[in-house]
């Protein structure tokens, strides 16, 4: 079982490397975002030199380590990846940014999670491209400098608010990732079918791209899911009636909203009269973990106008009320 497993996600792996755009001309929608570093990476071209640290930020799945990889492909260097928790120790960054060549990019996702002592060593290097670190302990401990090659900090994070002041002003470039739109997310699935040779109608690529929570990661996985369900039932072409069965056999109704995002709305409104509840609240009855209300399901409904962020906690609108065919609560007028 393992094994199949095993295989199975190693050619689902495979897959996400065939439809990974690798250049900004491949990289769909985000247009404020492209023209910038398109200009930045051709300036810092023209002037042979690394690219000024980037923060991207966004929601899981919006294409952040895709346009950290793009960046270093298109400034011609290598790029080393880690993330913040992999990073424990001091000397775990410093082994990597020892191991820098000149203007290679170093990217770390998840920046927001690396740990005080090992963010410390990252400023002298981000800014003077300097490492200054303790080895050794105790009256054997001494502290050492290096000189760096000039690099790139690729940061990504899911949320700005969550990096230090002094972290966050040693970005010279900060992007920001939006949910996509329907026609991009379009053709991002039919550029991946187009990679794994799928048949698939327009329409097909619509009513995917309509229900995949404006993220580039849910359209390629339910692409998947799809093909499976167009192979089996549909002699292999997806059509918009294929790919409204298949997602509704999948549970992701016509909003892209899946049995999680329901049953943080739905609660919200049985349970709390819609609000307002603190997180931590909502959070115990649905049985979710904070941090993955307020980073994987919140940004989209709050984006689509189905739940509010108020200071006395979470509001299900007018909308979240109407999706499930419920009467409007007027909140009390205090
Ligand atoms: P993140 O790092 O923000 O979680 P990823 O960069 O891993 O997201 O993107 C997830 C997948 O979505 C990628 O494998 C890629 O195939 C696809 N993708 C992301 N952004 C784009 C884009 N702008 N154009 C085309 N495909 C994209």
């Amino acid at each position: 079982d393992r094994l199949v497993a095993a295989v199975s996600r190693d050619s689902e792996d495979q897959v996400d490397r065939a439809i990974r755009p690798l250049s900004l001309a491949d990289y769909v929608g985000q247009p404020n975002v492209c023209e910038q570093m398109d200009l930045f990476i051709r300036a810092a071209r023209g002037r042979r030199e690394a690219l000024d640290h980037t923060l991207i930020f966004g929601p899981p799945g919006l294409g952040k380590t895709t346009l950290a990889n793009i960046i270093a492909q298109e400034m011609q260097v290598s790029i080393k990846s880690t993330s913040g928790p992999v990073l424990e120790r001091p000397g775990d960054l410093a082994a990597l940014l020892t191991n820098l060549e000149s203007g290679d990019v170093l990217f770390i996702d998840e920046i927001h999670r690396l740990s005080p002592v090992v963010e410390e060593v990252l400023y002298p290097a981000m800014e003077d491209f300097q490492l200054d670190i303790m080895i050794g302990e105790g009256p054997a401990a001494r502290s050492i400098k290096l000189d760096l090659p000039p690099f790139t900090l690729v940061g990504a994070t899911t949320r700005a608010g969550m990096l230090t002041n002094p972290l966050r002003d040693r970005f010279g470039i900060v992007q920001r990732l939006e949910f996509y739109n329907t026609e991009d997310l379009a053709s991002i699935v039919s550029r991946s079918a187009r990679i794994l040779g799928l048949s698939m109608e327009p329409k097909g690529a619509l009513e995917i791209a309509r229900r995949a929570r404006g993220t580039p990661r849910i359209a390629n996985r339910l692409l998947r899911r799809v093909r499976d369900f167009a192979e089996i039932r549909g002699q292999g072409v997806i059509s918009s009636e294929i790919a409204d069965q298949a997602l509704t056999m999948l549970d992701v109704d016509v909003q892209g909203f899946d049995h999680q995002d329901r049953r943080l709305l739905l609660t919200l409104i049985e349970k709390f009269e819609g609000g307002p509840v603190g997180l931590d609240n909502l959070a115990a009855v649905i049985g979710e973990e904070r941090h993955t209300i307020e980073d994987v399901l919140e940004p989209y409904l709050i984006q689509q106008g189905y739940l509010m962020r108020t200071p006395r906690g979470r509001v299900a609108t007018r909308h979240a009320y109407l999706h499930f065919g419920l009467q409007p609560h007027t909140p009390e007028v205090n």
